[in-house]
């Protein structure tokens, strides 16, 4: 295994972001040190006491996400190991203390990448213990392109992420990408995970988000309710097409990146068959309402055609259990999806984002399929 780290600046955050950021930097500072105070106090460098005896009172005090929390819990008991072994092997050891600017580390399955359909990439981060995130676009250079064709490629998976500022008040981040050889992509094959939160997720690891045009589509739904009620019925319709029209776009930039990506890769496309996407969809009448305002059938003939016309093959695969499938070992059971947006195996710890292993599940469908 190998750890490469990729620094990329957030581009301009704007002011309310960049207040956000800030004052988690600071809590995660605050943390820190108090992690490590309270570590002294108990004279201990175990993670599993220090959790068992601070954790609760942490949560508590400090407004941080969950996963960076225990972080700054981590990063307490290291300068404090480090400090005793020096003091240990009787060199100069002075106290432990935490520079102001100490970068906060985000875990692995916290954050996320996606990419705009114009190509921008774009980093999702939680800067509080709330469900909210917040998305800030990344500047990307050659460098930064090879490394995410990697992770797109699947020849590495996303590892933690920490974000700091530098002294001219610039934000980074820099970024893990974990290389192994254990789990190889199904050859030649990209699986396409249909979804909400996510519109699309290729199995290679590229994500599209659908936060924006969820968003979009519930101020519309929003208003058109307004409209009714003041009687204003023709202008109902006409918004009511605008909508359309502007899903249909969406729909074909999605169905061009998508072709785009499996031609460039010589691979074939495979997508689920799309019967069973409302079933799986469960959830609130508001979320089923999204769903069914969405052609996700549309989405597929758009892949369909502009596939056909580029020369790559499209196949359909039965969706049955792809999310609750371990794609490593195989494994079937519903509590490898131990949350929404992470996977899990109880059965051999492989672990990833739940969307892609659902990806990964229908190009290895799509395998077997061929009979290869
Ligand atoms: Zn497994």
């Amino acid at each position: 295994m190998q750890v490469v780290t990729l620094k990329a600046k957030l581009l301009s955050p704007n002011k309310n972001k960049r207040e956000k950021i800030t004052r988690m930097l600071e809590t995660y500072h605050q943390a820190c040190s108090w992690f490590l105070t309270q570590a002294e106090v108990l004279n201990t460098t175990s993670r599993a006491k220090l959790n068992r005896e601070t954790y609760r009172q942490a949560c508590e005090l400090f407004d941080l996400n969950r996963g960076t929390l225990q972080c700054a819990m981590l990063k307490a008991l290291s300068a404090r190991r480090s400090y005793l072994s020096r003091k240990l092997r009787g060199k100069k050891a002075s106290l432990p203390k935490f520079e102001k600017t100490v970068p906060v580390m985000v875990r692995q399955d916290c954050y996320s990448l996606y990419q705009l359909p114009s190509g921008t990439w774009v980093i999702k981060f939680p800067v509080s213990s709330g469900r909210s995130q917040i998305a800030v676009p990344l500047a990307t250079s050659t460098y930064h392109a090879k490394r995410i064709r990697d992770l797109v490629g699947g020849s590495c998976r996303q590892g933690s992420m920490e974000i700091w500022q530098d002294k001219s008040g610039e934000w980074y981040v820099t970024i893990s990408l974990v290389y192994e050889t254990c789990l190889n992509e199904p050859g030649g094959i990209i699986g396409v995970d249909f979804g909400i939160v996510k519109l699309a997720v290729l199995s290679n690891n590229v994500f599209f988000d659908g936060r924006q045009i969820r968003w979009r589509k519930e101020r519309w739904a929003d208003r058109r309710r307004a409209l009714q009620q003041a009687g204003r019925l023709s202008r109902v319709k006409k918004e009511a097409g605008h909508e359309r029209r502007w899903m249909r776009y969406i729909n074909h930039c999605l169905s061009k990146r998508i072709v785009e990506i499996a031609k460039a890769k010589s691979a074939a496309v495979a997508l689920e068959n799309l019967l069973g996407i409302r079933e799986r969809a469960k959830g609130s009448k508001k979320f089923n309402r999204m769903m069914s305002g969405w052609n996700v059938r549309e989405l597929a003939s758009f892949i369909e055609y502009k596939a056909a016309l580029t020369g790559v093959p499209v196949i359909y695969v039965d969706p049955k259990e792809t999310s609750k499938t371990c794609p490593k070992c195989g494994n079937i059971s519903r509590y490898n999806r131990k949350t929404q947006g992470w996977f899990k195996c109880a059965g051999c710890g492989y672990q990833s984002d739940a969307d892609r292993v659902g990806a990964l599940n229908i190009a290895t469908r799509a395998l077997d399929a061929l009979g290869a």
